[in-house]
This record gives C-alpha cells, sequence and structure tokens, in this order.
C-alpha cells in the first residue's frame, strides 16, 4: 500500500497543467498569471504630494521667510494654473501633481491663516525641516516605465489584482480554472432537506466537497447522486468524464454495493492506486482518463483526473484535501504542489494508535513561542460535526504511543 507522499508523487507524475485562457482582471483571484506583467507607464506619472498642504520653494523657507503668498489651489486630478515663484506657495491637496516651481510640501498642519485671510500662510516650522523633494513621491519612485512588476507563474492575489489594475490591464492571461463535477454514490443518501427514513442519512459530501474544490480555485458543480447500481452508475461517470476532474464520494471499499473502482476501469479510467496507508481514508482511489467530449489531439489528449474519495464524511474530507488539493494546484499551475504543514507543540497529553498514519482534526493556534494544537475530541470518520470545533488536521505517526504534551507535530491548516 502507498505510503500518502507516494500517493501524492503518483499523482503529480500523472496531472498536467491546463492551458492558458484570458480573463476579465475581476475574475482572475486565485489563478496564476502566464506572462509576466510590465509597467507601461511610470508610477506615480507625475511627481505629486504626499500631504495637504502648500507646495513651496525650500530655499524661500531655509533662507529664512514665514510667510507666503497662496497664488493658486491644486486638488488631485488637476494642474495647477500657474507656477510657485519666489515668495509663494499653492495649496496642494494629496495625490495632486506638484505645481512647476515648487520642490516641497509643508503639510497643512505646520502652517496656520491669519482669521479671514487664505492669501497668506504663516509657517511654523523651523526652517532646518524643509528640504528640496520633502513630501514629494517623485515621478517613478515606485515604478519606472518598462518594469516587470509581476513575474509569470505568480498566483493573483488582492495586491497582484490591484497592481495589474495599476498596470492598465483589463484581462489576463491566467491558467484556466479547472472544471470539476462531484458526484456522490448511495442508496443510503437523501436530499439535505428532507427527513431521512430508517437507515438512511443526509447527503453531506457533496456540498462539502463543492466547498472545498470552489475554496481551493476549481469550478464546482455536482451530478446529483448515484445509487449503487451499475447502470445508474455508469451513466453518470460518463457524464462526469467530460470535464477536468471528477470526484466521485462512496462506494471504493470492499462492500457488496461499493461499484465504483469496477465501473471506473469498464469505462476506460485507467487506476494509478487503489488504497493508501492513511487514516482515515484508506481505500481512496485515482485514475485517469482520457476527456469525453473533448477535441482530442493524438499527441496531447485532454484528460480527465478522476478521485473515488471513500464515503465516511471525514475521509472524505481529509483525502480531498491530502490528494485532491495536489492534483488542482498543478492543474491550476501554482507550485509547489505538496501540502504545506507547520510544526506546532501538542498541547496535552495524546493517544494514538494503529498502523496508518492519522490525520486528526485539531485546533491549531499560533502562540508566544510557536504554533501549538490540540487535537479534537473526534469520534472517527463518521464524525464530520468534530471537525467543525477544528481549523487544522494533526499527523500522529504510525504506531500506538502516549504523545507528552510539548511533543512536536506535522500540522495541516485547513
Ligand atoms: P461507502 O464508502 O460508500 O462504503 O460509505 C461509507 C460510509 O459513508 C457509509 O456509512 C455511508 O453511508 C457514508 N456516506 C457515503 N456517502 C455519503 C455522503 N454523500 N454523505 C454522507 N455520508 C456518506
Ligand atoms: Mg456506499
Amino acid at each position: 500500500m502507498l505510503t500518502v507522499a507516494e500517493a501524492i508523487g503518483a499523482i503529480l507524475d500523472e496531472v498536467k497543467r491546463l492551458p492558458g485562457t484570458r480573463v476579465p482582471l475581476n475574475d482572475a483571484l486565485g489563478q496564476v498569471l502566464t506572462e509576466e506583467a510590465i509597467s507601461d507607464l511610470d508610477s506615480p506619472p507625475f511627481d505629486k504630494s504626499l500631504m495637504d498642504g502648500y507646495a513651496v520653494r525650500s530655499a524661500d523657507v531655509t533662507s529664512g521667510l514665514k510667510h507666503l503668498r497662496v497664488v493658486d489651489e491644486v486638488m488631485a486630478g488637476q494642474l495647477a494654473r500657474r507656477p510657485v515663484e519666489a515668495g509663494e506657495a499653492i495649496r496642494i491637496m494629496t495625490g495632486a501633481p506638484i505645481p512647476l516651481g515648487a520642490d516641497a510640501v509643508i503639510p497643512v498642519e505646520q502652517t496656520h491663516l491669519n482669521a479671514g485671510d487664505r492669501e497668506t500662510v504663516n509657517l511654523v516650522i523651523e526652517p532646518a525641516n524643509v528640504t528640496a523633494g520633502k513630501n514629494i513621491l517623485r515621478r517613478g519612485a515606485s515604478t519606472l516605465k518598462g518594469t516587470r512588476v509581476i513575474p509569470a507563474g505568480r498566483l493573483l492575489r488582492p495586491q497582484e489584482i490591484g497592481a495589474l489594475a495599476e498596470l492598465g490591464k483589463a484581462e489576463v492571461a491566467v491558467n484556466r480554472a479547472p472544471r470539476v463535477v462531484v458526484l456522490a454514490t448511495g442508496n443510503e443518501l437523501v436530499p439535505i432537506d428532507e427527513i431521512p427514513g430508517p437507515g438512511q442519512i443526509r447527503n453531506s459530501n457533496e456540498p462539502m466537497l463543492l466547498a472545498q474544490l470552489r475554496k481551493m480555485g476549481a469550478v464546482s458543480a455536482s451530478l446529483g447522486v448515484a445509487r449503487d447500481d451499475p447502470a445508474d452508475l455508469r451513466n453518470r461517470v460518463q457524464q462526469g468524464l467530460a470535464h477536468d476532474l471528477f470526484v466521485l464520494s462512496g462506494g471504493v471499499s470492499a462492500g457488496e454495493l461499493d461499484l465504483v473502482p469496477g465501473v471506473l476501469a469498464e469505462a476506460g479510467v485507467r487506476n494509478v492506486f487503489h488504497k493508501v496507508r492513511v487514516k482515515p481514508g484508506q481505500p481512496v482511489w485515482f485514475g485517469v482518463a482520457e476527456r469525453r467530449s473533448a477535441p482530442q489531439a493524438a499527441s496531447n489528449p485532454a484528460l480527465c483526473y478522476v478521485f473515488g474519495l471513500p464515503g465516511n464524511p471525514v475521509s472524505s474530507m481529509v483525502c480531498c484535501e491530502l490528494f485532491v488539493r495536489p492534483a488542482l494546484r498543478r492543474m491550476m499551475g501554482i507550485d509547489p504542489a505538496i501540502p504545506e504543514s507547520v510544526r506546532a507543540r501538542l498541547t496535552r497529553q495524546h493517544f494514538n494508535g494503529g498502523n496508518r498514519p492519522t490525520y486528526h482534526p485539531a485546533r491549531c493556534v499560533p502562540s508566544d513561542t510557536g504554533f501549538i494544537v490540540e487535537p479534537v475530541k473526534w469520534a472517527g470518520s463518521a464524525d464530520l460535526c468534530a471537525t467543525v470545533e477544528a481549523n487544522a488536521m494533526a499527523l500522529f505517526p504510525v504506531g500506538e504511543q502516549l504523545y507528552e504534551a510539548g511533543t512536536l507535530l506535522d500540522v495541516f491548516l485547513w
């Protein structure tokens, strides 16, 4: 049976990055830029005031002038109508272009006007405080035209979106967002707005997986529920294989009605692995197929990656984090595609046993001495409600062991 690291390695050996596309800037959050972003202008594009105050000639002030004649006023978005001559000042607002002749701005707080007089400004500062360039952001101080501001391959966060807007990119080249569908399987599943009858349960995995996938940056949709019936499953599997990624929940273990591996194999999905040494989630299944209804180029066929996640809700959730996430990240061009962990100290004694490493729902928070982690009370892979109290999973290695408070663990933040 593969280890988690081997399974992730096998996934990354298979999964290819999706082709690029162009999207409006406002739709680009969370995607990867596939072109470099070069500044088409100096930023700022003109010398501008960093303060509300008065644009002056610094030499006037250093030579001892305390009263300057106010000859104009300039707001952001305007140009001054005249230059600043000796003995003069122009009232200026933050962001407005510095008038010709001026080389410093005196903040309004360092001045006063006589009652009823807006023509003469009295300076209340030491001459030494005014040097050429004071409170002015020079043209190009932040970026010069032609500078590479964002390299290709960068994940677009809000600050990149803002910077791209400043560079005039209304549309950007990104990796296409993966299109993913989720198919829940099971005769026992009822819709979430129904009260389950005897032996039935609500379909919690579908909305949970859709939400996880959406949060990871995929465009996710549901294929409904397949009953544990070969014909129904076959039909929905064909629909699932028309997407970049197809995530099934349930039906992958060794039960009488665990039909998923057989139906996927019959549909031509090449199995890469079935079962990983992990708790929860051991029966997880991964394979690759040629994507249905996509134009196939013989040299580079469009592929559909298929995950069969165990039906127990926490197994589904953990396997989605551990295995589907790296696949999605690789498809989206985000590297490294390995799950990121932090090291955290256990807050209290904890016993863990078993022949598989356990990913235990936990609360992990920063402290003065680094991250600390507390496993939440958890009744196992069907206990989804326990994860509501958790923000991470703490990894306990294979073997029976009493972990003392203070033990350092690998923790994966959700
Ligand atoms: P399976 O992997 O199909 O053997 O299912 C394992 C357990 O998970 C069973 O108790 C199922 O009832 C439960 N289960 C399967 N699918 C779902 C689902 N979509 N939502 C909630 N529980 C599920
Ligand atoms: Mg089932």
